[in-house]
């Protein structure tokens, strides 16, 4: 039998809800973590591509029991065909297999002292005096109340406790990139290299991936905005001309459009693809997410042993994640808006461009003399400058 009061109740058992309750359990609160599905890390809404550095943020050495294979780059490929290739950087990492990772984030979180409970949905908060008190969630058909002295949102990119907290969440479809992805097997790809496809007949205004899982298994998958066809149509072309056989589909939303703009309130914390901590430019969630959900699960901890949940010491989560990894997503945003303006020819150019020059030695005015012959590129400069 749980008990019906915890200091941190953490809504939502994936990336973001495991590693706020794993850092606030290790900082010796009382801690609950409610995930609405049976089992944590199904389905799985991910390419599974993550860095190193999520890893770091974690201390957690990455097991041969989820690491499928490590990249080493990325190759990229031009709407006409050009492909450029890249190493290191953001390109380096593994592909994960989340469903094993997920669960095995929950498990350090309930070693380090994390209640769980499963198949258990948070319909509402419960609000006393304007602040945030607890959750009331359904089980088995029951309602029961819990009380908290914070909460933390990590209940992804549909997010109703944001709202219900009284935060702007996200809502405006046009800010969320529609995915498709299948699990293929059969498929011919260089296990040490992620595929990036671009072009307006393959993504628009997106990308099109195939990450590499070893042995002739890849996860390819798309994300799109603001067509008429569904991201699925667009993938089963692509995928119709390759001779390989799915294993899994996976359909899912990721926010594009930067962080909200208030991520706590009185005894109310929001975390991950919930306070848009995505990469607007690559979708990339798993390591922002990890960054701010650590801060959160530390501040939500330290609050309690203050005696103190107001949304005075709570701003304490948003300075630090902001100081984080804030002028970085800020970064992608400005860049995202920046490509979302650029044309196949434009894409072209500029993949012939890169690929006829020395990355480490481009100058600013090779970079000049470049634009000026391209006056959609010169006018897209201009905007951003
Ligand atoms: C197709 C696709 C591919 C992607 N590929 C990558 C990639 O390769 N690399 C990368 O870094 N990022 C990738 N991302 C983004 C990444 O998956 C997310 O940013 C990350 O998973 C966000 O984690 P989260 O914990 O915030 O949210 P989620 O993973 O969405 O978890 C939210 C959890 O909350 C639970 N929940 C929701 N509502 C309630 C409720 N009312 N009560 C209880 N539980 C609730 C849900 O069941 C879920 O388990 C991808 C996303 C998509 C859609």
């Amino acid at each position: 039998m749980k008990k019906l009061k915890y200091d941190v109740i953490v809504v939502g058992g994936r990336i973001g809800g495991s590693t706020a309750s794993l850092f606030a359990s290790k900082s010796d609160v009382d801690v609950l973590m409610i995930e609405k599905r049976q089992e944590i890390g199904s389905p799985v809404q991910c390419a599974e591509g993550v860095t190193y550095g999520a890893f770091e943020t974690l201390e957690i050495e990455p097991s041969e029991r989820y690491v499928r294979t490590r990249v080493k780059g990325a190759h990229i490929h031009a709407p006409d065909g050009r492909r450029i290739s890249y190493e290191g950087g953001i390109a380096q990492g593994l592909i994960i297999d989340r469903k094993i990772f997920d669960k095995e984030l929950a498990i350090e979180s309930a070693k380090a002292g994390t209640d769980i409970m499963l198949k258990t949905s948070v319909k509402d908060l419960i609000i006393k005096d304007h602040k945030v008190c607890g959750v009331v969630a359904k089980h088995l058909g029951k309602t029961i109340e819990i009380h908290s002295d914070v909460v933390i949102g990590a209940d992804g990119v549909e997010s109703n406790m944001a709202r219900y907290a009284g935060i702007e969440a996200y809502r405006d479809p046009k800010n969320i990139a529609s995915c498709a992805q299948y699990e293929l097997v059969g498929i011919d790809v260089d296990p040490e290299y992620l595929e990036f496809y671009f072009g307006s007949k393959i993504a628009p205004k997106g990308y099109l991936w195939i990450f590499p899982k070893g042995d002739g298994v890849a996860n390819v998958g798309l994300g799109i905005r603001g067509t008429v066809d569904n991201a699925i149509d667009y993938l089963n072309r692509y995928v119709s001309k390759l001779d390989a056989t799915p294993v899994e589909l996976n359909i899912g939303g990721v926010p594009v459009s930067g962080p909200i703009e208030k991520t706590y309130t009185d005894g109310f914390l929001v975390v991950g693809d919930a306070a848009g901590q995505v990469d607007p430019i690559t979708g990339g969630g798993i390591h922002t997410t990890i960054s701010c959900a650590r801060i959160a699960g530390e501040v939500a901890a330290e609050s309690v042993k203050m005696e103190d949940s107001s949304a005075q010491f709570l701003k304490n989560y948003e300075s630090k994640w902001r100081q984080d990894i804030g002028k970085t997503l800020d970064n992608s945003v400005k860049y995202r808006k920046m490509a979302d303006k650029l044309n196949d020819k434009d894409m072209n150019a500029l993949a012939e461009f890169i690929e006829t020059q020395d990355i480490e030695a481009i100058s600013k005015i090779s970079v000049l003399k470049f634009v000026g012959k391209h006056p959609n590129l010169m006018k897209i400069l201009t905007e951003i400058l």
